[in-house]
């Protein structure tokens, strides 16, 4: 389903992603792990062309983004379109309603008709346990409802693929397991998803395929068993040691 090649980006004179190749196959769950400034979140900001990368190419589906020439701004917004984003801290619209939040994207960007997409976002809501919180503000939430709300949001454009941002790290240790729990389901669903996350737990249980990433490349990819369990890479290792 998606399928990226070569992707290089630089902010200034720091070369951030130095030739990132990834492919992820539908209904799939892909973790990205590696250490801080690796350029996980690069990578994933690319996916959506919120960083235009300099070099390269992003292919989701059959809308196909080559970096290298310049893209024009639509289509950079067809490709953003095809994906959803959940972020670390969930930028929430703090005026609206959980509601409206959800109903946001379909009703404002996509022009859809109100009472059908005031439906689904209620279903939505529903999915993620939040049915009974649809008219109250964001400020009214824990940090882990405000992030299944973020989920919501992002499922209402109907994508072909999730991205997640760190969606725990900002949260209460407590707080984080209701929303792996929601992740889990989606991936169960069949929904494909791309994962920047530190929870390896989550990583060994969910994924199909984990990415090491260090320095702006893949140093290792495989299942779960071989990047977290048998690294063969000894920066890999290293990291791991290190969260251990
Ligand atoms: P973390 O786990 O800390 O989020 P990461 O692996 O996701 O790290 P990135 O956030 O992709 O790493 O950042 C990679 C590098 O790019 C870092 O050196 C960062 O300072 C730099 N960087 C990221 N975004 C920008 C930006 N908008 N402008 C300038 N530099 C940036």
């Amino acid at each position: 389903l998606l399928e990226v090649a070569g992707l290089h980006k630089s902010f200034g004179a720091n070369h951030v992603l130095r030739g990132i190749d990834l492919t992820v196959p539908a209904g799939s769950v892909t973790v990205l792990v590696g250490p801080s400034g690796s350029g996980k979140t690069t990578v994933l900001r690319s996916l959506n062309a919120l960083e235009i990368a300099d070099q390269g190419t992003v292919r989701i589906g059959d809308v196909s983004v080559d970096f290298g020439t310049k893209p024009d701004r639509r289509a950079l917004r067809t490709l953003r379109a095809q994906s959803g984003m959940v972020f670390q801290s969930h930028n929430l619209f703090p005026h609206l309603s959980v509601l409206r939040n959800v109903m946001e994207g379909p009703l404002v960007v996509q022009k859809r008709p109100a009472a059908e997409v005031r439906a689904e976002a209620l279903t939505l809501l529903e999915r993620v346990g939040l049915a009974d919180k649809a008219e109250q503000y964001p400020y009214q939430l824990s940090g882990g409802q405000q992030q299944r709300v973020g989920i919501a949001r992002a499922l209402a454009i109907k994508p072909r693929l999730m991205l997640f941002d760190e969606p725990t790290s900002a949260l209460d240790p407590e707080l984080v397991g209701e929303v792996l729990a929601v992740m889990k389901d989606l991936a169960a669903e069949g929904w494909t998803m791309v994962v920047v996350t530190h929870e390896m737990r989550f990583a060994r249980r969910v994924a199909d395929q984990v990415l090491f990433m260090d320095g702006g490349v893949v140093v290792e990819h495989g299942t779960p068993a071989q990047v977290l369990d048998q690294p063969e890479q000894e920066r890999t290792q290293r990291f791991l040691h290190r969260l251990n």
